[in-house]
């Protein structure tokens, strides 16, 4: 629609006024008004384009004027641009271009009765139309009928199923079939373009969208924005205008040829045709878009393996973090009870190389120990002694306070003994209340200064009960090749004579 502002609050949308005038300027919008008024006149003056205005000449007009009627076919399938009402009344936008032809020519003009494109040819053909209303040229229709220069472009659209893509290469030989209206000059355009393409003709645009609604063609070539209203009208809402071609319908007015003042006369009428009104025509009647359609299938595809990747490996990984949380666990666990058994282990070395009542080490523990001696006396030809002690007339402490004093008397009977030797001498309990002690590097007289000063020792002592003990000990030296029996025998021998001779003293043997 046109819309003209003539001023303040002042403007002219189409054929009507409109005036806002505000209070205080009602005297100036009152001029502007009449001033508006008499604008108003001279443009519509300038629209209403006369026959002398589109300059006809007289036989044009004297043909005209005889002909008093003009028969215009029009397509009843290709609305909004060309098509009848329901009273079989010219409609669309081709109509008010007619209109304007109407009015630019003086001549009225009925729509005969027509079925289809076939239908119009064949009418044209026979002559039982004067015009045309809206067609593309093309040589083989020259032969009836006249073109004007075209007054109105078309792009060639394509119509599928809304789920489909479709791209200009689909026409280029793969075998995919399209529909196009019989008859179509949009067939001769796109053989001409696309000499390999496959094209179903069938008979109208209804037929054209139930073959692809029903999948049996790929697509349905037709005139942009007339498919797309028929996709509306039909309620087809599985189709869609998923391309346009590089193609356009150049669309004319055509006149039967064997009258040729019809056709120049319609040339000049289509020549004056006013720019800015066609725009306001075609943005009437042309409000469609052309759906683009992406296919998502990929994206969605490629989301769902990379989500389904991703779950995965997130349980994967989760799964792997648990596994490894219960390995480290165990691992943990092991190490525990590996570290518990060391320990037991270690508890029970000492346990089986200790006195359990003493804390010293016990018979096995000084075996051992007398036969490494031997051994590394053997290697470093030193001297070692050893020293056998009993605590005398020890079953009287028993006697006297118990076995729990007795017990006590021997353990600090060990500590003192222990405390009192060198840190390489061995000290161990032999059996009962006698003791053993290796001196490893020590000849006879170095033992029997040992032995001698724990005598001292020990009777120096105050043991508990207050009691005063003594001890006897017997003390040899090893002799070489002499075996462990052999100077066990000599010393229980020495310590022997030791109490013989009355206790509290040192024999060697
Ligand atoms: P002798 O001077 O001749 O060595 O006389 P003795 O009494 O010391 O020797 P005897 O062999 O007659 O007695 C040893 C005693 O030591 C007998 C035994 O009850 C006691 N005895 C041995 N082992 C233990 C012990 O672990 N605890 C206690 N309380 N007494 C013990
Ligand atoms: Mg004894
Ligand atoms: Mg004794």
């Amino acid at each position: 629609m046109l819309i003209y502002k003539l001023g303040p609050g002042i403007q002219v949308k189409g054929t009507v006024l409109y005036i806002n005038i505000r209070p205080r300027k009602a005297a100036k919008g009152l001029f502007i008004t009449l001033f508006a008024g008499v604008f108003l006149l001279a443009m519509n003056a300038t629209a209403a384009q006369t026959t002398d205005d589109i300059g006809l000449t007289q036989a044009e007009r004297d043909y005209l004027k005889t002909k008093k009627v003009l028969r215009v076919c029009v397509d009843p399938d290709r609305l909004p641009f060309d098509g009848v009402d329901g009273d079989r009344q010219h409609a669309g936008l081709s109509k008010d271009y007619f209109d304007i032809f109407s009015r630019m020519l003086a001549v009225e003009m009925v729509v005969p009765e027509v079925q289809d494109w076939n239908d119009l040819i064949s009418k044209a053909k026979s002559r039982e139309c004067d015009v045309v209303s809206q067609i593309n040229a093309s040589e083989k229709r020259k032969s009836f009928l006249d073109f004007t220069t075209p007054y109105f472009y078309l792009p060639l659209a394509v119509v599928t199923r809304y789920d489909r893509i479709f791209v200009e290469e689909s026409l280029e030989g793969a075998g995919t079939q399209f529909a196009v209206i019989k008859g179509d000059i949009a067939i001769d355009k796109l053989r001409q373009r696309y000499p390999s393409v496959v094209l179903v003709e069938v008979k109208n645009n209804i037929q054209a969208m139930e073959l692809v609604y029903e999948g049996e063609v790929f697509g349905y070539i037709g005139a942009q924005g007339a498919v797309a209203f028929a996709i509306q009208s039909l309620n087809l809402n599985k189709l869609a205008v998923t391309g346009s071609l590089p193609l356009r319908y150049e669309l004319s007015v055509a006149t039967r040829n064997d009258e040729p003042l019809l056709g120049s006369a319609f040339e000049k009428a289509v020549l004056h045709l006013d720019p800015k009104e066609g725009q306001s025509i075609r943005d009437k009647w042309i409000a469609i878009t052309i759906e683009k359609v992406t296919d998502y299938t990929l994206l969605w595809l490629t989301l769902l393996i990379l989500g389904t990747v991703l779950v995965v490996s997130l349980y994967w990984n989760r799964y792997l973090a648990k596994a490894n949380r219960k390995i480290l666990d165990t691992l943990k666990d092991l190490n525990d009870v590996k570290a518990q058994l060391e320990e037991q282990n270690k508890m029970f070395k000492r346990q089986s190389i200790t006195d359990a009542l003493t804390g010293i080490y016990n018979r096995l523990k000084l075996d051992e120990d007398l036969s490494y001696a031997i051994k590394r006396s053997k290697r470093t030809k030193n001297d070692f002694s050893i020293i056998l002690l009993d605590i005398d007339n020890f079953k009287l402490v028993n006697d006297r306070f118990g076995h729990l004093v007795g017990d006590e008397v021997l353990k600090a009977f060990s500590s003192l003994i222990a405390s009192a030797i060198r840190e390489t001498d061995i000290v161990g309990r032999w059996g009962g209340e006698e003791f053993l002690i290796i001196c490893p590097d020590t000849d006879l007289q170095g033992g029997k200064k040992l032995a001698e000063q724990l005598r001292k020792r020990v009777e120096e002592y105050e043991f508990p009960e207050k009691q005063q003990l003594n001890a006897s000990l017997g003390v040899v030296v090893h002799e070489d090749t002499e075996k462990a029996d052999a100077v066990i025998a000599r010393v229980d021998k020495a310590l022997y004579r030791a109490k013989e001779q009355g206790r509290n003293r040192v024999e060697a043997g």
